[in-house]
């Protein structure tokens, strides 16, 4: 077995685990694999095993395996911040987008989405760390721009997808994915149907499926450390 298929066992097992331990159905919880930096070949073994779902943060990167692996049918998400004069691509490949943080870029997106295509899935990304150097709405901005989004015609909004900044303390951690689990059954309340929670990465995913998140978005625990830029 290769490195990669034995640590995508290891994820699988663990995100059942946690639901186990959530007492939720771990058919609810979907593993996004986040292959960013790393090649198209890695990529295409984490295919072989099975795994549909890939996360991509930069858009020329994401572009050139899109195309590499044109061939396998990949679900591509784009999961990092999008500068809106890159809009445009991202809405010709792409099948979600999680890092919805203002409605000009939404605009862009269903205005840019090619005729024949699916709506494009996204997730408003909400900073319920209420740090500056993160990107996301706030908290106090989530119900409009969910609104306005929900409204526009080549998008299906899905849900809300948060970062929260790394904390030593387990309970820190799942305290901000419940503020985001709560402000999604708020927005819930305003008609929304949201039913997308994208949260937890490698290293908090059980603390995220503890508090509700119906997509985890794991990727050194599946391709390895990635080199520092
Ligand atoms: C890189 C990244 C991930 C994956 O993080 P790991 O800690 O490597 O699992 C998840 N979500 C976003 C938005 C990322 O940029």
């Amino acid at each position: 077995m290769t490195t990669i298929a034995a640590n995508l066992q290891a994820v699988k097992s663990r995100i059942v685990a946690a639901c186990v331990a959530a007492r939720r159905d771990p058919g609810q919880v979907s593993l996004l694999a986040v292959s960013k930096t790393w090649p198209a070949e890695a990529v295409r073994q984490a295919a072989q095993c099975g795994q549909r779902a890939f996360g991509e943060n930069y858009v020329q990167e994401a572009l050139a395996k899109v195309a590499a692996l044109a061939d396998l049918g990949l679900e591509w998400h784009f999961i990092g911040p999008l500068q809106s004069n890159k809009s445009r691509s991202v809405a010709e490949v792409f099948a979600w987008v999680h890092s919805i943080d203002r409605l000009k870029l939404a605009e862009r997106l269903s205005a840019q989405r090619p005729v024949g295509m699916p709506p494009l899935q996204v997730c408003v990304q909400v900073n319920v760390s209420n740090e500056t150097s993160k990107s996301g709405c706030t908290t106090d901005e989530a119900l409009a721009l969910c609104r306005a989004v929900a409204v526009l015609p080549n998008l299906r909004l899905r849900g809300l997808m948060a970062i929260p900044e790394p904390a030593q303390e387990s309970a820190v951690v799942v305290r901000r994915f419940s503020q985001l689990c709560a402000l999604r059954d708020r927005l819930n309340d305003e008609g929304l149907g949201l039913d997308t929670l994208s949260m937890g990465m490698s290293g908090d995913l059980e603390e995220a499926i503890a508090a509700g998140a119906t997509i985890v978005r794991v990727g050194t625990a599946i391709f390895g450390e990635r080199a520092k830029t």
